[in-house]
C-alpha cells in the first residue's frame, strides 16, 4: 500500500527508530537527520515519515505532507543560520537517487556551482 512503512526501507527503519539517526527536527509527519556522508557544512535529509519511494510520488499522493518536507528543509536551513542553501530532491536512479523513500537533501554552509553535477 502506498504510504505504509517497507520492511527493506533503510529510511522506513530510521522513521521507526531501528537504525540511529542524528535527528534535528522532527513533527507528526516529518523528521530531519543528518547525512552519514556529507557533502557541506549543512547536509540534512528531511524526510515524510510515511513511505513514497520519491518526491514526485509524494507530491502526487500527499500534497500537505510534501508541503511539510519543504517548510521543515527550510526551517533546518534557518536553524543552521544560513542565508543561502539547496533544497535538492534527486528523483530517480539517473539523478542520483540511491535511497528510494523520498527526501529532501538541505545543502549550505559552502560556494556552490551551477550547473550541479
Ligand atoms: P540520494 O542519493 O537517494 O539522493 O540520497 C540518499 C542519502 O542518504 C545520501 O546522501 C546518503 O549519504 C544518505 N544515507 C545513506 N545511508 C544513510 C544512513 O544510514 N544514515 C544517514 N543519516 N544517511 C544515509
Amino acid at each position: 500500500m502506498p504510504g505504509e512503512p517497507q520492511a527493506d526501507c533503510l529510511f522506513c527503519k530510521i522513521v521507526g527508530g531501528e537504525v540511529p539517526a542524528t535527528i534535528v527536527r522532527e513533527t507528526d509527519t516529518t523528521l530531519a537527520f543528518r547525512d552519514i556522508n556529507p557533502q557541506a557544512p549543512t547536509h540534512v535529509l528531511v524526510i515524510p515519515r510515511v513511505h513514497h519511494p520519491d518526491a514526485a510520488s509524494l507530491a502526487a499522493a500527499e500534497p500537505a505532507v510534501a508541503a511539510d518536507v519543504l517548510r521543515e528543509a527550510a526551517e533546518v536551513a534557518k536553524d543552521d543560520k544560513l542565508d543561502s542553501f539547496r533544497i535538492v530532491f534527486n528523483t530517480g536512479s539517473g539523478a542520483g537517487q540511491t535511497v528510494f523513500h523520498a527526501h529532501a537533501h538541505v545543502l549550505g554552509g559552502r560556494g556552490m556551482q551551477w550547473p550541479p553535477g
